[in-house]
């Protein structure tokens, strides 16, 4: 298996700002997002499995799955959180070894929101590069992208990992607090050792 990064952070921690820097240098990004957004759209492969555990009244009419009653339901339900992600996360898994085999980028890297919750990813990916930010300024990047009240956002960050728990599995860390230029030599730093390891593994 070819050298892999895990890449995870809170929500607005800022994953995909680093993220698209590392694509910009030629690494080969793989988004579980948007995995899990395609497996639950119309015709998506976990829709029949969704239907069948919380029924139809989650399923719009299109096909796809109903994600404000979803959300709604797996805020409320702690169980039914663990049920749809018992769905998603191997499907998941097995998208992310499919797009693997066809990535041509330099090294590919795994944008894993819930790499720490999700458990299984220590052992695929070489190294775990933590996006790490002060939850305060989390709390404004999310409030003003998505409108969201910081009751909501609290909530969302409350079923997450916390810092110190992301911060415990990393190998590297970008603490993205400041501009992106800022941030520069570090990240071509990680970029040079992730070419030179990623020469060494195969
Ligand atoms: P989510 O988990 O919610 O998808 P994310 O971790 O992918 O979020 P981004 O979407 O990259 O985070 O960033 C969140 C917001 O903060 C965006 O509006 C982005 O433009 C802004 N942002 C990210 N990094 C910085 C930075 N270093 N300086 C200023 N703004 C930033």
């Amino acid at each position: 298996t070819r050298f892999a990064v895990g890449l995870t952070g809170g929500i607005g921690s800022g994953k995909t700002t680093i993220a698209n820097w590392f694509a910009d240098q030629g690494a080969t990004l793989i988004d579980t997002d948007l995995i899990a957004h395609s497996l639950t759209r119309p015709g998506g492969l976990a829709m029949d499995a969704v239907r069948q555990q919380f029924g139809s009244a989650f399923v719009d009419a299109d096909g796809a799955m109903d994600r404000a009653k979803m959300r709604e339901l797996v805020f409320q339900r702690p169980e039914a959180r663990q049920q749809l992600q018992a769905i998603l996360h191997p499907l998941i898994r097995s998208e992310c070894e499919r797009e693997a085999l066809t990535a041509t980028g330099a090294y590919v890297i795994f944008v894993v929101p819930l790499l720490v919750e999700s458990g299984g990813w220590r052992e695929r990916v070489n190294r775990i590069l933590v996006v790490d930010c002060p939850e305060t300024l989390q709390q404004q990047r999310v409030m003003q992208r998505n409108g969201f009240s910081r009751e909501q956002i609290e909530a969302i960050m409350a079923t997450q990992a916390r810092r110190t728990e992301r911060l415990a599995v990393a190998d590297d860390v970008v603490v993205n607090d400041v501009p992106l230029t800022e941030n520069l030599p570090l990240l071509t730093k990680l970029h040079q050792h992730y070419l030179a390891l990623s020469q060494t593994n195969v």
